[in-house]
């Protein structure tokens, strides 16, 4: 049972100073500090539950989400969870079609990724006061349920209400069969950890010597800064894991539409499964060219985490612009706007392979992507989930992953809630982590 009505929304701008190792630089992003504009929502209930909810940034303009999310917080303080969980859809479209914010998006940019945090934040608090893990909630969800969460506005030449009640029926077969593989076996991943683009060729080697001790079979490489470097790179990786495993490449947004085609067919001999984000995340026919001149040398083009909406993955599925679909739990409006993607995923039959590289979003990917096989797609064939491992520790819930694989998660919630100590220590500026690195540049 639901409760409670939500008595305060707080927000904090977190930094983790990433930059200085150069984790997480590619060819576009060459010095991020993993961030998070992070939501904590309180109620009146009894039970002192709260929910805790995050997006994604890279540092500087955190401090702009963190204003966003003050300025939708009218819509959520004052409001009974029943109230909003009971007409989700509804919430969902007040919070994104407010007749003044809605001017600084629509379901785009900054205001966008707010909306994310503070409605990973409710649905956190939902899934705590049903004691359960957040896949848990969606897969014990009827499909009725389940769709009253997702606005379909914008997406019915693609997928209707009607067909997506079906997909949902149609995955209740099987379903608990499906529930048990996860528990036993856990969802596949892969690593994007060894290749990070400033790394040195000495620490990939390790890394990815490591990787392979630890059992990980699937590999990705940052490429697009220089043909060369990414030459000896992947020969340099493909020799190590040898002819078998899976070799992915992203380029980060760095290349002109003719020009990716060219580089990565001079990068073929490497036989990578993908390329992914070969150019502007807002180059739907871009991306389809790009796909088929592509597909004769056997890599798919992947995208997603820097698909600002429910609309672009619609048009990327219409015009055949991907072969796998990167979901991201916290650019996206949160669940409700993922389940429409999966969904649509499902109906074009493209593999679903989420986006985790950032602090948090392993931890909250892993929820949606567990539900998508036991309830949606059924399926893992050509499926793996992102890995990244950073920062883990600063999370109350951190994922497991054993024999490359995440194991579902068992507490209750989303996996959202960072240590206190982390929150305080990380906070921009103030906290005592950033107060010693400014006044020592
Ligand atoms: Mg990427």
């Amino acid at each position: 049972m639901v409760r409670g009505r939500i008595t305060r929304l707080g927000v904090s701008d977190v930094r983790f100073p990433t930059s200085r190792g150069r984790h997480g630089s590619d060819a576009m992003h060459p010095d991020p500090d993993y961030s998070a504009a992070y939501v904590v929502i309180e109620t009146d209930a009894c039970d002192g539950i709260k929910g805790y909810g995050l997006t994604f940034t890279l540092g500087k303009g955190t401090e702009v989400v963190v204003c966003a999310v003050n300025a939708l917080s009218i819509h959520v303080v004052n409001k009974d969870l029943e109230e909003i969980v009971g007409d989700f859809r509804g919430f969902y479209r007040q919070l994104t079609s407010d007749g003044q914010l809605r001017w600084i998006g629509p379901e785009k940019g900054a205001v966008h990724l707010a909306t994310a945090a503070v409605l990973n934040a409710v649905w956190d608090l939902w899934a705590k006061q049903e004691g359960k893990p957040l896949w848990k909630l969606l897969v014990d969800m009827d499909p009725h349920q389940l769709l009253s969460c997702i606005d379909f506005r914008y997406i019915t030449d693609a997928l209707t209400e009607k067909e997506a009640y079906e997909i949902l029926q149609n995955g209740l077969r099987g379903k608990k069969e499906r529930e048990e593989h996860m528990l036993k076996h856990g969802y596949p991943a892969y690593t994007t950890s060894c290749a990070w683009l400033g790394y040195p060729d000495q620490q990939l080697k390790q890394l990815c010597m490591e990787a392979l001790k630890d059992g990980w079979t699937r590999f990705k490489v940052k490429v697009g800064a220089d043909l060369q470097d990414d030459i000896r790179r992947c020969r340099l990786i493909r020799e190590m894991i040898g002819p078998d495993n899976a070799l992915m490449l992203d380029a980060n947004q760095r290349w002109e539409v003719k020009e990716a085609i060219e580089w990565v067919t001079k990068l073929a001999e490497f036989k990578p499964l993908w390329i992914e984000e070969p150019t502007s995340p807002d180059d739907i026919l871009g991306h389809a060219a790009i796909s088929k001149a592509l597909a004769p040398l056997g890599i798919g083009v992947a995208t997603g985490e820097q698909c600002h909406n429910r609309v672009i993955f619609k048009q990327l599925l219409q015009a055949k612009a991907l072969s796998y679909l990167q979901i991201d739990s916290c650019r996206l409006g949160s669940v409700n706007e993922n389940l429409s993607v999966l969904l649509m995923a499902k109906k074009f039959q493209i593999p679903v392979c989420p986006h985790a590289g950032g602090v948090g979003l392993c931890e909250l990917v892993q929820h949606l992507i567990i539900f998508d096989y036991i309830a949606v797609s059924g399926s893992l064939e050509n499926r793996m989930c992102e890995y990244v491992d950073h920062l883990h520790e600063h999370f109350k819930y951190p994922v497991i992953i054993k024999k490359a694989s995440y194991v579902p998660p068992q507490d209750a919630g989303y996996s959202t809630e960072m240590k206190e100590d982390s929150v305080r220590k990380y906070q921009f500026p103030q906290g005592e982590i950033w107060q010693k690195l400014l006044s020592n540049p």
